[in-house]
């Protein structure tokens, strides 16, 4: 049985200010979260500050990304090593804002992925495709490549060891959500896919759904089979709301 997982991406929003509330509203709802590991990720600058006002909770975090080299001449970039330091648990790794604004190529994302895992921090990978690939046709593809990329750096088991995040690009910060069937082909997809190379790895790899996930359709998406729980961007920012959606993935 795949425990139900909630992330909160939070990208380049918040202040001490509103992270403080945020967190406090969070943590007030989190009696109300039966099973489900729930995770924020905000960004770089407050992440010690989150982890204090975490500390003592069931609530995790990572980061919204780790720089593929180790330390050194990297200006601007944050080591797995500086992760681990403030106990990070999580890094979020391909996220599409980074493909398609920052040169995240497939490949990149694969060294950032082996970079954090060997490092101790569990990478939670997002895949999905742009609109014009769904549309013609090419989404199983585009996710197999952009998979196929950390199996040929790293191996099926390392996939197996982290959280895999399918979000159509399409889906993310669009108010369109990807339908449950929708979502669920590709999720099948995907694990259908890996069972080829390992079923057990397969069967345990927790498979999340990003795109306009809200309380209002988290039950349904988190309901089909292989949705194992959300990556959840615009709706994480609100106490609220972002509960709400991770009592609904258990
Ligand atoms: C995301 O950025 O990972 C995301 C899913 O964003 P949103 O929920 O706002 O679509």
């Amino acid at each position: 049985m795949r425990k139900p997982f909630v992330a909160g991406n939070w990208k380049m929003n918040g202040s001490r200010a509103s992270i403080n509330t945020l967190v406090s509203g969070i943590l007030e709802g989190m009696s109300r979260v039966n099973n489900a590991e729930v995770v924020v990720c905000p960004s770089f600058v407050y992440i010690s500050e989150v982890a204090d006002l975490l500390e003592g909770s069931a609530v995790n975090y990572g980061s919204q990304d780790v720089a593929k080299e180790e330390s050194g001449a990297y200006t601007g970039e944050i080591s797995v090593s500086m992760l681990k330091d403030i106990a990070c648990k999580y890094a979020i790794v391909g996220h599409s804002e980074r493909r398609a604004l920052y040169g995240d190529t497939d490949k990149i994302v694969a060294e950032k992925f082996v970079a954090a895992q060997n490092g101790g921090v569990t990478p939670i990978l997002c895949v999905g495709e742009v609109l014009e690939e769904r549309e013609s046709g090419q989404t199983e593809a585009v996710v197999e490549r952009q998979l196929q990329a950390i199996i040929d750096l790293a191996g099926i088991n390392a996939l197996g060891k982290s959280v895999i995040a399918y979000e159509p690009v399409w889906a993310i910060g669009t108010g369109k959500t990807a339908s449950p069937e929708q979502a669920q082909a590709v999720h099948s997809f995907i694990r259908q896919w890996m069972s080829k190379e390992d079923g057990a790895v397969a069967e345990k790899v927790q498979i999340l759904y990003g795109g306009s996930v809200k309380a209002a359709n988290a039950k349904e998406l988190f309901s089909q089979a292989d949705i194992d729980g959300g990556l959840i961007g615009g709706a994480s920012l609100a106490a609220e709301e972002f509960i709400s959606i991770c009592e609904a993935a258990g």
